[in-house]
């Protein structure tokens, strides 16, 4: 029986690697993720077959079955009912259940035994328990804020005061040490203060990380969900959980290096910068922003012979994909040059834009990376930002007192011309002021994205 369980329990990790593979294409996304799905279904059948996990009794299925009806009844609602633009937020609260679900398994082992003097490695298993709960715990706070911030729930900028660092290094010294004291005597009360502790350090480590960095922190925060998973998989000695909880760990923490990068910040800059913390203080910028009339940029896009779109949040939120891929196909035959610059943390979950433009149909070869693009960006004719505002702030590029100064951006301000559609004067995700919107080669056609993509195509087809 032990060796058909880990022949299944392998047969499940594979599905898990191959299905995260397929994940890194848009083509063949759903069926990775079904792939996985199918390997975590035969990981959690596997796992209820085996009488062991509960030293030999049969396990009680009122309870399970229980469970799992009210899990999938609220994921199954859940996922139908969230918009892709709420897609971040989601996530961050699937990280914080699963560091909370650690938290308990590590948690419930420990109430179940009393305390593991009579288990082959009992200083093993307390440090184990000790991991899960306190990662699982700083997960699951962390996670909560995260979601907070982003679903503006809780103010997004960041919220720091003085001796926070110092408060925070303490209390973690404070974890460390009550950890050590569990281990050493398996106290219930000292595993009580680390979960405490490991609670509150999940709130103080995110407050003061500023709304515009979320998504690397949930990213961060997925990562050790992962962790946490693996450390309550050796609490258990569950082969399967310490695999998945490692894939989880490895990946996440391999996409917030990539989001980090794409920001030009260390992960140490994002965690502990305190970026955002003056994201309100209104700038002084020169000169004025200069609306156009669809009609006009007719005028202009008919006579471009290379065309550039970038698409941010706004695009999203207008659900304009279609819409700019129409204009895109009339640009072409009318003999210009079209592109797609996506910049990597454009709208709000990686990949973001990508998954819209492909749902359009936009073909492949005609998407961009931001160093391409940016290459060629002075021999463009018309760069038209829909719904785009941070990734595209030159302020990141050229001054020094911005709080995204080194953030790469997409240099559309080096094209001749530049169309950037938005409804109002909003800013972006980062509250700063957008210089591009103020500069001599820069028009603004205001407007939800969508109706102005259609107006402009229906422009060229009268
Ligand atoms: P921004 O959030 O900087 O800007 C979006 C702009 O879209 C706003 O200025 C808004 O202006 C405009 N807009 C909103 N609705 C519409 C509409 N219906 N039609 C036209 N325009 C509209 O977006 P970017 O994509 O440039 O930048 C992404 C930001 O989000 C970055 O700061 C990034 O760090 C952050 N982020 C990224 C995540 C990711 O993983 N990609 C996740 C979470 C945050 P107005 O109100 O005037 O219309």
């Amino acid at each position: 029986m032990e060796f058909l369980i880990n022949i299944s329990y392998i047969v499940a990790s594979v599905l898990f690697i191959f299905g995260i593979k397929m994940l890194g294409s848009a083509d063949t996304a759903r069926k990775g993720n079904l792939l996985s799905s199918i390997g975590m279904l035969l990981a959690v059948i596997v796992t209820l077959l085996n009488r062991d996990a509960n030293d030999g009794d049969p396990l009680n299925f009122t309870w399970i079955i229980v469970g799992i009806g009210i899990g999938a009844a609220v994921g199954f609602v859940w996922a139908k009912k969230v918009q892709m633009t709420g897609m971040p937020e989601l996530v961050a609260l699937f990280n914080g259940f699963g560091g909370l679900a650690s938290l308990l398994v590590g948690w419930a082992e420990f109430a179940k035994k009393g305390d593991f003097f009579d288990s082959d490695y009992p200083t093993f298993t307390a440090f184990a328990v000790v991991f899960a709960v306190l990662v699982g715990g700083i997960t699951f706070t962390g996670s909560m804020i995260a979601y907070l911030k982003l679903s503006g729930k809780m103010s997004g900028s960041a919220t720091v005061f003085p001796g926070q660092k110092a408060l925070n290094a303490l209390v973690f010294v404070a974890l460390l040490a009550f950890g050590g004291i569990f281990i050493g005597t398996e106290a219930a009360w000292a595993l009580y203060v680390v979960i405490g502790l490991s609670l509150a350090l999940g709130v103080l480590g995110v407050i003061p990380i500023g709304g515009g960095d979320m998504p690397v922190v949930i990213s961060f925060l997925n990562s050790f969900s992962g962790i946490a998973a693996s450390a309550a998989g050796f609490v258990i000695l569950n082969n399967v959980l310490i695999v998945a909880g490692c894939l989880v760990g490895a990946s996440g923490i391999i996409l917030t290096v990539i989001m980090c990068k794409a920001m030009n910040r260390s992960l140490g800059n994002v965690l502990f910068g305190g970026f955002g913390a003056s994201s309100g203080k209104a700038q002084e910028v020169e000169g004025e922003m200069k609306p156009i009339s669809t009609e006009d940029a007719f005028y202009v896009l008919e006579a471009a012979e290379s065309v550039i779109f970038v698409p941010g949040y706004g695009m999203a939120v207008a659900q304009a994909q279609h819409a700019v891929k129409e204009l895109g196909e009339i640009l072409e035959n009318n003999g210009a040059e079209v592109r797609y610059a996506i910049h990597p943390v454009a709208g709000r979950m990686p990949g973001h834009m990508n998954v819209l433009l492909a749902e359009a149909d936009v073909p492949y070869e005609q998407l961009c990376e931001m160093d391409e693009v940016n290459a060629i960006m002075e021999t463009v004719d018309v760069a038209i930002v829909i719904g785009a505002n941070d990734v595209v702030n030159p302020a990141a590029a050229e001054d020094e007192s911005s709080p995204i100064y080194g953030m790469p951006i997409i240099n559309v301000h080096q094209a001749k011309t530049v169309f950037a559609l938005k409804r109002g004067q909003g800013a972006g995700f980062s509250g700063l002021v957008n210089t591009l919107f103020f500069r001599d080669n820069t028009r603004m056609i205001y407007g939800d994205a969508k109706a102005t993509m259609n107006n402009l195509v229906g422009q060229f087809k009268d």
